[in-house]
């Protein structure tokens, strides 16, 4: 029998509801929301020896705090990792991934099908500071061969990507990033840590906008960035603390509420996604579905091999274009107009005219977001509803 006092022990469900607790001598039963910029020290010794190192209390909130440790502790045991930084945005931990890993003449290879927010970071952000780009396609694993130099140190996608759900074989593009002498960032917001575990396919390092399905209620932004302790404490844990992108305590309060309800959330809306894409494939009105655990999904082999579902968002061609797309999504009730993802509640988002409008119609069309695209984040409402929304929305059309 194992020993159930090791976190270690547990399965993911209890993990996220146990992992990371530090109770204060009240003995409370919910995590307490620790709001202080500082920690007093018992007598001078103690503040000399803090700073020093020499014990590991907490020194100042942009450095640490309780509420944020409990949820880095919580999150590295649901992901596997042995250490990890949270952050104030996903934002902020894709930055500082990436920034403290590199310096000027450094280069780094990215799949193209990225966040618009990383596209910014990759494409224009870096090459400021002498840190050039190239940009593949994340499917073309001679793309990614072709692109190493000398001087590639990273290598950095999303899997399944924004918006159109490809799916990138992580081990294969950690093994060449190895072989390259550079490490692999993974963002793993679309699959959450329960669907796919980048660092034991292979990748250096994760990160999470928790501001989506690790918050759920769309209420919070946050983020996390997640390695070895060796990573972490090579590359980004210095970068943090000086450069001070820190996470809220009320925000990783949230965040670890969050989790404790993470496991149910993310398989009902999983249930409803399967049943949904399902239905939109049978629609007359809809030209294409793309979803990772479909059979015609382009890359559903790879889908199979590294995921253990098909994630919570459908994304699908209107037959038609951008008019068709607005008239359908105008239409909706219950789903709403909205950009975020992994929320309670449904959302629609028209990349090519939102998320996605400031990469230009080229860059667009190379990553397959037509006019027609539509990206659905499916909620904890009746599928039933959710289906008979979509149903009044393709008769609108
Ligand atoms: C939302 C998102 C981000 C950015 O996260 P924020 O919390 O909004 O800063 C990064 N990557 C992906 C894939 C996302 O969906």
């Amino acid at each position: 029998m194992s020993d159930l006092k090791s976190p270690q022990n547990w399965h993911p469900a209890t993990r996220m509801v146990h992992g990371g607790s530090i109770r204060s001598q009240f003995g409370e039963m919910s995590e307490a929301l620790f709001l202080t910029q500082g920690f007093v020290y018992p007598n001078m010794e103690a503040a000399e020896a803090r700073f020093k190192g020499q014990d590991d209390g907490f020194i100042y909130a942009r450095y640490g705090s309780p509420t944020a440790a409990m949820f880095e502790q919580r999150m590295c045991l649901l992901e596997g990792a042995e250490a990890g930084r949270s952050t104030a945005s996903g934002m902020a931990a894709v930055t500082a991934a990436l920034m403290g890993q590199l310096k000027a003449g450094d280069h780094i290879v990215a799949a193209k099908a990225l966040f618009g927010s990383c596209r910014y970071v990759v494409e224009e952000l870096l090459p400021r500071f002498g840190i050039p780009c190239t940009l593949v396609n994340g499917t073309d694993y001679a793309g990614w061969q072709s692109a190493v130099r000398p001087n590639t140190k990273v290598f950095f996608l999303e899997s399944p990507t924004n918006p159109q759900l490809e799916i990138i074989d992580i081990r294969r593009v950690a093994d060449m990033a190895h072989a390259a002498g550079a490490t692999l960032v993974v963002d793993n917001v679309f699959a959450t840590p329960l669907l796919q575990s980048p660092l034991q396919l292979g990748a250096d390092c994760v990160v999470y906008s928790a501001t989506k399905h690790i918050d759920g209620q769309g209420r919070c932004l946050a983020g996390i960035v997640m390695g070895s302790e060796e990573f972490i404490n090579t590359h980004v844990h210095n970068f943090l603390r000086q450069t001070g992108p820190s996470i809220s305590p009320f925000n990783a309060w949230v965040m670890l509420k969050g989790l404790e309800t993470l496991s149910v959330r993310v398989h009902q809306q999983m249930r409803s996604a399967t049943q949904i894409a399902d239905f939109l494939a049978s629609q007359s009105g809809v030209a294409r579905v793309l979803y990772p655990t479909r059979a015609d999904h382009p890359q559903h082999e790879v889908a199979m091999k590294q995921m253990r579902g098909g994630g919570t968002i459908v994304a699908f061609d209107i037959k038609g274009g951008k008019a068709e797309a607005f008239r359908f999504a105008n239409a909706l009730s219950i789903v709403k107009i909205s950009n975020n993802i992994g929320d309670a509640k449904s959302i629609i988002t028209h990349p090519a005219t939102t998320t996605h409008q400031r990469i230009g119609p080229e860059a667009r069309a190379e990553i397959g977001i037509g006019e027609g695209l539509l990206r659905l984040s499916i909620g904890l409402e009746d599928p039933q509803d959710l289906m008979a929304d979509l149903a009044a929305g393709l008769a609108a059309v």
